[in-house]
């Protein structure tokens, strides 16, 4: 850090500085902003281990007050690739077999990657559609197909190496928080016919999986 910043670099360290000196929990972001759209740079040097262990804390405070299962750097204005997953699963159990939807401790992941993997028990990897949401996307969820296992390249907040296979409901929430970091939002590879208000969502759709509104809506699933 002893050279001059570049551009990019300045950038960053003001959306870092702007979200540390914010409101908390940090406001998300919401779609049409372009800091979503942008692909976040890798994390390097730009900031320094202390303004990264706050950086980490402002996003598990944001992800927790939303709540949500995951949150992505830009998600909070900051065009880093950082993101923060916890997911505690959920109440019904049914619900939660079908999903592989397995509780997941806090966990940060640093300039992640993905690759398909098989999961358990098939030779070749296989995708999963399920009903899916964004905290960036408020008040919808749209049915998304997905590499039911994947492996996750990464660091960790220490600057470890982690490679990993995550299988069911984390590996979801893992490929949905990396696209994030690539300008991705889940509504660009969904089935817009799947789309849906949370509301109309628990009205019609609260079922283990989305076969049924496949047939009434009329999309696809893998
Ligand atoms: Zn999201």
């Amino acid at each position: 850090m002893n050279a001059e910043p570049d551009d990019l670099t300045r950038v960053i360290r003001a959306q870092v500085e702007a979200v540390l000196a914010g409101p908390r929990p940090a406001p998300i972001v919401q779609a049409g902003d372009p800091v979503l759209r942008l692909p976040a740079a890798p994390l390097t040097d730009q900031i320094d281990d202390e303004t990264l262990a706050e950086l980490i804390e402002v996003m598990r405070e944001a992800m927790y007050a939303a709540p949500g299962v995951g949150v992505a750097a830009p998600q909070i204005g900051v065009g880093l690739k950082i993101a923060v997953l916890e997911d505690p699963g959920m109440g019904d159990a049914d619900v939660a077999d079908v999903r592989e939807r397995t509780p997941f401790g806090f966990r940060v992941i640093i300039n992640p990657s993905y690759e398909p993997v098989a999961a358990d028990g098939s030779d070749v990897p296989e995708k999963v559609a399920f009903y899916e949401g964004c905290l960036s996307v408020d008040g919808f969820q749209a049915v998304r197909a997905r590499w039911r296992a994947v492996r996750l390249t990464c660091q960790d907040e220490s600057g470890e190496e982690i490679s990993e296979v995550l299988q069911g409901w984390p590996a979801r929430i893992l490929q949905h928080e990396t696209d994030h970091l690539y300008g991705e939002l889940y509504i660009d590879k969904s089935e817009l016919r799947s789309l849906t208000s949370s509301a109309n969502l628990e009205r019609f759709w609260l079922r283990p999986d989305p076969s049924l509104a496949s047939k009434i809506l009329g999309f696809p699933v893998p």
